[in-house]
């Protein structure tokens, strides 16, 4: 019987792990289907308190890692399917490959990148469609691609492509940016971006090989259809929290996020949520990284409360 599991290595992940680890807790991380979390799919940090240069996203969340195992948190390698709460009050956690059980649990599984949702997306992954440039802009080498988002992602993405594309596309469903001010002043001011206002994508246009080779565009304004040659499409239009594996158990809202009350505790006594999983406003490295802390210090105030921990 554990004391603590801890679902998820992101931000939120890593600093309950940090805390909980300091607090002799002996913290067991289930690392989940993509260790590192969102930062490990993105470039350069600039807005993480402390790193006044900025800092590579894999870098950090390495640093967390390492920080979080320096304080005896263990990381397993396994990706959780279910959590049942026993009649005593602790918790079975059901991997793909066997279960632990833990007398508290935090959950910090954040958020994955939402699709458009067009019928063959999902065999296209990986053959011309993807939500990662940090991952795939390398491979599409003075070609044009095309980014879909009109938010900080796709901004991110459009800049970071600019290295390797010839042509960055920004499709964006309105004519104004959802990105913060300094993302859409740089976007705006790349001669290699071409925004592309007010269409969306209604059709992957495939080679004979099954690699995308073009878009189908429709203007939302005038209806008028359009085929645009891009190599790629790095799809940026947001998240889903990952919390399909909570249903039936814990209260989620209607968007799917962990309702939290009184700071990270859930419904469930001894079931505390940290991040992008439960906030869909904030969404930020540190503001997951500070959920993770307190989180960390809720559910170890309830160890001691209940089990004298
Ligand atoms: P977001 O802010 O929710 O933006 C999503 C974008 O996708 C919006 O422009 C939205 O259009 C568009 N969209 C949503 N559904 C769509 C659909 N079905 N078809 C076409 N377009 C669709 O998501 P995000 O850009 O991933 O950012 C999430 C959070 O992370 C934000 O708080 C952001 O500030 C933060 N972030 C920060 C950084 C940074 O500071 N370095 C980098 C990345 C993200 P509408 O505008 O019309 O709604």
């Amino acid at each position: 019987m554990e004391n603590l599991i801890i679902i998820g290595t992101g931000c939120a992940g890593y600093t309950a792990a940090i805390y909980a680890g300091r607090a002799n807790l002996d913290p067991l991380i289930l690392a989940g289907v993509q260790p590192g979390g969102q930062l490990s799919t993105t470039t350069e940090v600039e807005n993480f308190p402390g790193f006044p240069k900025g800092i590579q996203g894999p870098e950090l969340m390495m640093n967390m890692m390492s920080q979080a195992e320096k304080f005896g948190a263990r990381i397993e390698y396994e990706v959780v399917s279910g959590l049942v709460q026993q009649t005593d009050g602790t918790f079975e956690v059901l991997t793909e490959g066997g279960k632990h059980e833990a007398k508290a649990v935090i959950i910090a599984t954040g958020a994955s990148a939402r699709h458009l949702g067009l019928s063959n997306e999902k065999a296209l992954i990986g053959h011309g469609l993807t939500s990662c440039a940090t991952c795939d802009g390398a491979f599409y080498r003075n070609v044009p691609v095309c980014v879909v988002g009109g938010g900080d992602s796709a901004a991110e993405e459009a800049n970071f492509l600019t290295r390797f594309a010839s042509e960055v596309y920004l499709v964006h469903r309105r004519s104004e940016l959802r990105a913060s001010k300094i993302m859409a002043e740089r976007l705006l001011a790349n001669p290699k971006i071409k925004p592309v206002w007010d269409s969306e994508i209604q059709e992957y246009i495939t080679d004979e090989k099954g690699e995308v080779s073009a878009i189908q565009l429709r203007n939302v304004m005038s209806g008028e259809t359009s085929a645009l040659e891009v190599k790629c499409v790095f799809v940026a239009i947001g998240h889903v929290p990952n919390t399909g594996f909570l249903r039936g158990l814990v209260e989620l809202d209607e968007d799917g996020y962990v309702i939290q009350r009184q700071g990270t505790r859930t419904n469930i006594e001894g079931l505390f949520a940290a991040g992008d999983v439960a906030d869909h406003v904030y969404r930020q490295a540190i503001t997951a990284a500070g959920q993770g802390c307190a989180a960390a210090l809720d559910a170890e105030r309830y160890l001691s409360n209940r089990f004298h921990q």
